[in-house]
């Protein structure tokens, strides 16, 4: 699936890599694995966060966080932790902040 990525470090590459995974998370998930369905969500969001540098616009982020900038925020956040919920909810699930797709 990979092979049709031209450059991983670029905007276009990285977006390329984040559809790819989308894509394979996409169809193994089901109704029974919403735990797949949430990652696909947050990986949407974060692909479509990754083209921000393309359209020339900034914007000022909510939480803080590279990989979900316009997250929710994490009302109940530890004060060491970052303000992403998403992040912190893997944090308390005692998962991997940075889901697969951003270590490819
Ligand atoms: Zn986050």
């Amino acid at each position: 699936m990979t092979e049709g990525i031209r450059r991983p470090d670029t905007v276009l590459g990285r977006f390329q890599a984040q559809l790819a995974y989308i894509n394979d998370v996409a169809f193994e998930m089901s109704p029974e694995t919403p735990e797949m369905v949430v990652e696909v969500q947050s990986a949407l969001r974060a692909a479509a966060e990754t083209l921000t540098p393309l359209t020339g616009v900034e914007r000022a982020s909510s939480t803080g966080c590279s990989l979900h900038p316009e997250g929710a925020v994490d009302p109940v956040a530890p004060p060491t932790w970052g303000r992403c919920l998403l992040c912190n909810t893997r944090r308390r699930r005692g998962l991997d902040v940075q889901p697969r797709w951003s270590q490819i």
